[in-house]
């Protein structure tokens, strides 16, 4: 690496040793990418998708079939009864959101089991009173269940929580703080859980992030709808836009005619030029997420080696392909993240700086150079300017575009004297050395 990008020998050293450490968590994300590899290859065969599917209709976009194919292949590689993939959904807030008022009505409750939703949801549920047609708007109201102390579900509260409730929604991964992501057998005993207290209740999952890391999908885990982006793991970086919602038939028949019109639903909304990139996205998503673990679990791996904290650990158990890594103070973010755009293959060469983002209460720092403009499967990282000064990182289309864009970020610690060269010397956040 140091004929292109200068690279330290003592960083090349660390990134030679990271990856070594990695051997068995690798070993881990390839079989699982094996696994779905086949089951996406499957889903294709069996719905027999063909080059006329690729086709795009305009207007009203009646009898597209490469639509209805989509659908199909997303819900058989899921184990989904039934799916609407679209790139109507301008976001993975969108379709979240689409889901939520496509199955809730008046007067009804959702209990989040998670703790606090993802920040861009709490607008669609109203938290702060919002009076632009939020759910609370309409009449529907929300409580939470917190998480414990160590980020895992509250499993005891969640029968209390769950009475009279018409939903309970769930978020799998970690989003942008320090909880660990929820695993599918923990997704599995909370929906049991719900149930349990209601077999009516309808469990829902934020599934965003978390597509294609195990070897089974929420539907395969009583749960009752879910949803995501496609410019996360889904689309692989392929898809342009879009998201899904996905799960029993009903719900996701009346997410439709919130999506479209009640009466129409999925009858109509051409597709343009997009099915063929939505296709190949799915195909090409098992792999492109097993780079993307491979990238984090590299990151966790190198960083703990030059003595910083990494959340969750190389060899921990994974649910999501996001990344945190404490640094303990601003400089090391800033320099984190101006390295990864640094290194992007897009963008290179404009360099990200903190900036006030609405919804947060100090200044965020981004690096996303990307060929799809927001597009987290793509190796980007997002660092709030606060305690505990941690880096989120998520995505990587190949393993060796991220493994350069870890170790360069690395490079950009040393040459600033953030990451000392003595083994476990790290930074400590108090004072720079060189
Ligand atoms: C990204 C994300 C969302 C929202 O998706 P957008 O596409 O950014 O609107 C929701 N929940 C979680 C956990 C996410 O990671």
């Amino acid at each position: 690496m140091t004929e292109f990008f200068g690279t330290d020998a003592y960083i090349q050293e660390l990134s030679h040793r990271a990856q070594a450490l990695c051997g068995e968590a690798f070993a881990r994300i390839e079989a699982t990418e094996q696994y779905n590899a086949q089951k996406v290859l499957r889903a294709f065969m069996d719905a027999r998708v063909s080059e006329a599917d690729m086709q795009g209709t305009t207007g009203y976009g009646y009898n597209d079939r490469g639509r209805d194919k989509l659908d199909e292949v997303f819900a058989r590689m899921t184990g989904a009864p039934d799916a609407l993939v679209r790139h109507n959904f301008v976001s993975g807030t969108h379709a979240i959101s689409t889901a939520l008022f496509g199955v809730l009505r008046p007067g009804d409750t959702v209990v989040s089991l998670t703790g606090a939703p993802y920040d861009t949801i709490h607008a669609t549920l109203g938290l702060h009173g919002e009076q632009n047609g939020s759910l609370r708007d309409f009449g529907i109201t929300y409580r939470q269940l917190d998480l414990l102390p160590d980020g895992t579900p509250d499993y005891d509260g969640v029968a209390d929580a769950c009475k009279g409730a018409r939903m309970a929604y769930i978020q799998r991964s970690r989003g942008y703080t320090l909880r660990p992501s929820l695993t599918a057998q923990e997704t599995q005993r909370l929906a049991a859980l719900a149930h349990a207290v209601s077999p009516d209740i309808i469990v829902f999952a934020d599934n965003c992030y978390c597509e294609f890391v195990e070897k089974t999908e929420p539907s395969q885990h009583g749960i009752d709808l879910f949803a995501g982006s496609l410019i996360k793991n889904p689309g692989a970086g392929i898809a342009r836009t879009g998201g899904y919602i996905a799960g029993k038939s009903e719900l996701v028949e009346q997410c439709a005619y919130r999506l479209t019109s009640p009466g129409i639903g999925r009858e109509v909304g051409c597709t343009l030029g997009e099915n063929g990139r939505m296709l190949m996205g799915l195909y090409l998503a098992p792999s492109v997420v097993a780079a993307a673990l491979k990238t984090a679990c590299f990151a966790a791996a190198l960083f703990e080696l030059a003595g910083f904290e990494a959340q969750p650990a190389y060899h921990a158990p994974r649910a999501d392909i996001v990344q945190s890594l404490l640094l303990r103070a601003p400089e090391p973010l800033i320099a984190f993240c101006q390295a990864i755009q640094a290194h992007s293959a897009v963008d290179s060469y404009v360099s990200p700086v903190p900036s006030p983002m609405p919804g947060y209460d100090s200044e965020v720092i981004m690096a996303s150079g990307s060929f799809t403009a927001g597009s987290s499967i793509e190796l980007s990282a997002d660092a709030p300017l606060r305690e505990p000064y941690a880096v989120w990182l998520q995505g990587g289309l190949t393993f060796a575009s991220g493994r350069i864009g870890i170790t360069q970020a690395a490079q950009a610690l040393l040459e600033q004297g953030y990451l000392i060269k003595q083994q476990g010397g790290a930074y400590d956040g108090t004072k720079k050395q060189v």
